[in-house]
């Protein structure tokens, strides 16, 4: 086996035992509890859970997603979410081979997976992932050498954003978007410099509304529902971070 094989085989195994302790991530902070102890328990009869019931996506198959002590379900975003981490990370593996782009590549993507399934549950994107994304951001630009224009992308980004909210506030009298939406596009422009904004703030809409406009229809909820917007941020993050340029190339060729 050779080294990117090996790479990327790595990685995914990785991935697979990160995306388990995500699911932790994902329960726990958005209820403030600490992320390390205790350790694994069931969230409804509390019972420890051994190591043989907490292998990634093996244990959820044989215990057929129920605990093996209260017989209560266990969500299906465990299993998902370790799917999708390994899978991210053996791509990630695959595109980027054994570099620190590869480093980067992954705490982003990480990050951006675990804040969408946290937006989806709860309605929220703990400080306690972004803040720290930011300063992570800022450092790997730093060391590749882009940190103004991070530095840049991370004011803009909150910028941007806190002036639509108060010009909506002004207008409407609501609040129309979380604090936590500002710092998710602080973090991605500190992780991609500026330049990345535009297309993120343009994607994000534009799926954001159509998304949001079909949920409304077929849920029969009115317009004043909150929507999550975290999740088109973090999948306009990703497109830009791994498909930038040729996607800009794409449209700029259909609209000319
Ligand atoms: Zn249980």
């Amino acid at each position: 086996m050779d080294l990117q094989n090996f790479v990327v085989l790595m990685s995914g195994i990785v991935g697979l035992m990160v995306g388990s302790f995500s699911n932790v991530c994902v329960y726990r902070i958005p209820r403030g509890e600490s992320i390390a102890f205790p350790g694994s328990h069931c969230p409804s009869c509390g019972h420890d859970i051994a190591w043989y019931d907490n292998v990634p996506l093996l244990s959820w198959l044989v215990l057929q997603g129920r605990c093996r002590h209260c017989s209560n379900t266990i969500s299906v975003r465990y299993p998902f979410l370790e799917a999708l981490m390994g899978i991210s990370w053996a791509l990630l593996a695959y595109q980027f081979g054994p570099t620190l782009l590869l480093l980067q590549a992954i705490i982003l993507v990480s990050l951006l997976w675990i804040l969408t399934l946290i937006d989806l549950e709860t309605g929220l994107l703990p400080n306690v992932l972004t803040l720290p994304g930011i300063v992570v951001g800022l450092l790997f630009a730093w060391w590749f050498g882009f940190f103004l224009d991070a530095l840049l992308g991370a004011c803009v980004g909150y910028g941007v954003f806190w002036s639509i909210a108060r010009v909506f506030l002004l207008l409407t009298g609501k609040e129309g978007m979380g604090y936590g939406d500002f710092k998710l596009l602080a973090m991605l422009g500190a992780f991609m410099g500026w330049q990345a904004l535009p297309f993120i703030v343009f994607v994000s809409s534009l799926v954001g509304v159509v998304v949001g406009l079909i949920y409304l229809k077929l849920a029969h909820k009115d317009r004043q529902s909150q929507i999550p917007f975290g999740p088109y941020l973090a999948l306009a993050g990703m497109l830009w971070f791994l498909w930038g340029e040729p996607v800009v190339q794409w449209y700029m060729q259909l609209i000319i």
